[in-house]
């Protein structure tokens, strides 16, 4: 019992610590994602953000075909808004 609290403690230090890392506007959709909260479209476009190290435009010019979220990513369009 005593060895789960600590391992959902150091989880949630390790949410805390990867939130507190990225860029301020990124927070609350990552936030969202890992606590369950998000849509599968925002979860997607929070992994996707955080793959191409917060870059959106890197998000759009993404051709990695072989990965299994590439048709589903966000900012498809150089002008594809955060919402
Ligand atoms: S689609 Fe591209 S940006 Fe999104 S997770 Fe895959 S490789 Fe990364």
């Amino acid at each position: 019992m005593k060895k789960e609290r600590k391992k959902k403690k150091e989880q949630k230090m390790s949410i805390t610590d990867k939130a507190d890392s990225m860029p301020k506007i990124y927070r609350n959709s990552y936030l969202s994602a890992v606590s369950g909260k998000a849509t599968p479209r925002n979860a997607i476009k929070a992994f996707c953000i955080e793959c191409m190290g917060y870059i959106r435009s890197e998000v759009t010019k993404c051709e990695t075909i072989d990965c299994p979220l590439n048709l589903y990513r966000p900012y498809g369009k150089a002008g594809d808004s955060d919402d």
